[in-house]
């Protein structure tokens, strides 16, 4: 079954996120559990972890993905910066694995003037040091590269998870569409799709693609700048997209939405990529 979805808050608790996600038409979601620039995760009780596999269990909500704070910084040289990482990493990941919640995704972070391969290697060296719950997947996202941010090229995200004393499987890749397309990745049409389904495949293998987000994005190919834009109305386009979201390879994986919440929203973000679906 298709999985498509947006990013929900959590500020009404963890069972109205599920309501929240039906409202607007989804059914997989992203949460945060803690401030998404903050250090502070929400104590996830049992209660509240029942009412929301019940409430996900009844409306068939199903693949969430927990999205991890911004301040997480696995990449960095500062060692009191990487402590703090690891642990709101591993209370991030507790909490999924509380929730049942299958997925869990994290920028890698930046190298702040140490150098990229010093900074990719960090990531890799300290992804070790996590604990990750059996149940749930640690995703790395790939990054739009915008200042000493790692991860913007696939073969990096590769390296960290080979650098780490995990494999695929424990872990795992997040695709975001916005960051693809700001990092130089074109697939605004049938040829250079291909081209980015052969790169993915040879660098960190399709299969352990688990999850996308699907953005637009502000600004053009190879900016690297991460600002999201409406489906469709940025500069990947309707035709980028209805090549990202109906490509064999990639059309079963779950998809959820981070575009901007202003007047268009959500519901019309889902509803222009379930129209580009050509099973839509
Ligand atoms: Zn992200
Ligand atoms: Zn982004």
């Amino acid at each position: 079954m298709f999985r498509l979805g947006a990013h929900v808050s959590i500020s009404d608790g963890f069972e109205a996120a599920v309501e929240h996600e039906v409202e607007l038409g989804g059914n997989c979601g992203q949460l945060f559990v803690g401030s998404p620039r903050g250090w502070t995760i929400s104590e996830v009780d049992e209660t509240e972890a029942n009412a929301f596999r019940d409430a996900a269990d009844e409306q068939d909500v199903g693949l969430w993905v927990i999205h991890g704070t911004y301040l997480i910084n696995l990449a960095t040289p500062k060692d009191d910066l990487a402590r703090k990482s690891i642990d709101c990493l591993q209370d991030e990941l507790d909490a999924a694995a509380t929730l049942d919640i299958p997925y869990y995704v994290f920028h890698p972070g930046a190298h702040t003037g140490a150098g990229e391969e010093t900074g990719i290697d960090n990531v890799g060296k300290r992804l070790s040091d996590i604990d990750v719950p059996s149940g749930v997947t640690l995703l790395l996202e790939n990054t739009a590269g915008k200042g000493t941010t790692v991860g913007k090229r696939l073969e990096d995200l590769d390296t960290m998870v080979k650098t780490s004393d995990y494999e695929y499987g424990d872990l795992g890749i997040c695709l975001d569409t916005c960051h693809l397309f700001a990092a130089g990745y074109d697939f605004t049409d049938e040829a250079a799709m291909g081209e980015l389904v052969d790169e993915i495949d040879s660098t960190v293998g399709i299969e352990n693609v688990h999850y996308l987000h699907l953005n637009d994005s502000k600004h053009p190919l190879g900016s690297e700048k991460d600002e999201h834009e409406h489906i469709g109305e940025g500069k990947i386009g309707e035709a980028g997209f209805r090549q990202f979201v109906n490509h064999d390879t990639l059309r079963e994986k779950p998809m959820v939405l981070e575009t901007p919440k202003d007047e268009r929203g959500d519901v019309w973000n889902i509803e222009k990529v379930t129209a580009l679906r050509t099973d839509g």
